[in-house]
């Protein structure tokens, strides 16, 4: 069976490099933010182009400590998108936050024209008469995909609210010939596994170039210290350890040739699927595939019959975050989600890593197109 997504060949790949950092950070006797999360700290800032990163836990607490070094809060509504992991939603709600979900285009990002019309509607709300305000915004680069963050920067800066960039699937993305996590006010990372920069365990940043939000992240992510004197406000326990940061180290400077592995499979797939809506990226973004998210009106089917054939595959998301039940009662943007709804009932996500072998790219394209035959 091929495998929708393959962390171990990731770490095979360059075991020998890992094991030997593993190894040094292991012996050197300092577990928690020591020297390698401050070089892999320096090192991820200068290769996105922003002033500052700071290592957390994992990616969701790197979007809650986002949202809190904004300032967000209890009785706050924070703007983001239903089609996403749910871990997006998760971060607004352990903020203290409430979420505010706006539909998406067809290519799975935040749709900029109806962010407007949902804030602009949030602003006549009864709730905002009892003082709720939309503080930030959480745009989400899908499946390795930049949304559109020029015009999102517009319009929540006419709202004003902060433009936060969930980067979980896109590290080493481009827009306009800038790396995604510079554009917003401040922007999470994950380095989970699987994500196109893994650690091997949990690990996550929060990365922006506002010196003040940076060092309230800071004091965030270790319960609110200030100069080890004062706890200045309640914050949370999220550090970055130092095997994680030693093993991102390794990775980090192969991050670019791994994308470009991603986009070539996705350019081999591009060219050989018949039969299925291939995924499309709008001019002047360079995706970098986290994943490679196909269409179909059979798509259990298909799931099914590629199963069959020997290759896995995977619906990101099958049911939107707001139809959760965790979720019934977070606020819709009116005028209702209604590409999102439609979406998740036809999306597959096929396997992509950059260790994906020829023979399984030409297994999983026959694959396909068998169906589109039958
Ligand atoms: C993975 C992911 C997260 C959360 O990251 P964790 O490290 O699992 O907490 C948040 N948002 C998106 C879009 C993700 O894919």
């Amino acid at each position: 069976m091929i495998p929708q997504a393959n962390p171990q060949a990731g770490y095979l790949a360059r075991k020998e490099a890992i094991d030997a950092a593993v190894l040094k950070a292991l012996e050197s006797g300092c577990y928690i933010l020591g020297p390698e999360v401050e070089h892999f700290e320096e090192e991820f800032s200068r290769y996105l182009g922003v002033a500052h990163a700071v290592g957390t836990g994992n990616g969701t607490d790197a979007l809650q400590l986002a949202l809190r070094a904004a300032g967000v809060g209890r009785g706050d509504v924070v703007a983001t998108v239903s089609h996403t992991a749910v871990a997006t939603a998760a971060a607004i709600c352990q903020a203290g936050a409430e979420p505010l979900f706006i539909d998406v285009d067809e290519r799975y990002t935040m749709d900029p024209s109806r962010l407007e019309q949902g804030l602009s509607d949030f602003a006549r709300s009864p709730a905002a008469a009892r003082g709720a305000r939309v503080r930030a915004v959480i745009a989400v680069h899908l499946y390795g995909h930049p949304a559109d963050l020029p015009a999102l920067l517009q319009v929540a800066e006419r709202h004003g609210a902060y433009l936060i960039e969930d980067c979980a699937q896109a590290a080493g993305a481009e827009l306009a010939g800038a790396k995604a996590g510079c554009f917003g006010h401040l922007a999470a990372f994950s380095f989970y596994p699987t994500k196109n920069l893994g650690a091997l365990g949990d690990g996550g940043a929060v990365v922006t170039s506002d010196a003040e939000l940076a060092a309230r992240a800071r004091q965030l992510r270790q319960y609110g210290w200030h100069n080890r004197l004062s706890i200045l406000a309640g914050g949370i326990n999220s550090r970055l350890d130092e095997l994680q940061a030693a093993t991102l180290r390794v990775r980090l400077p192969w991050l670019d040739a791994d994308n470009a592995s991603r986009r070539e499979i996705a350019g081999y797939y591009g060219t050989h699927l018949k039969g299925v809506t291939l995924p499309d990226s709008r001019e002047g973004c360079r995706h970098v595939y986290h994943q490679y998210v196909i269409r179909s009106s059979r798509r259990d089917e298909l799931k099914r019959h590629l199963e069959e054939n020997g290759v896995g595959s995977a619906i990101h998301y099958p049911v939107p975050v707001h139809l959760h039940p965790a979720f019934g009662a977070a606020l819709v943007a009116e005028g209702g989600l209604a590409v999102t709804e439609r979406v998740c009932g036809e999306i597959l996500s096929l396997p992509i890593y950059p260790e994906l072998s020829g023979q399984s790219r030409e297994m999983v394209c026959r694959a396909v197109n068998l169906f589109g035959e039958r």
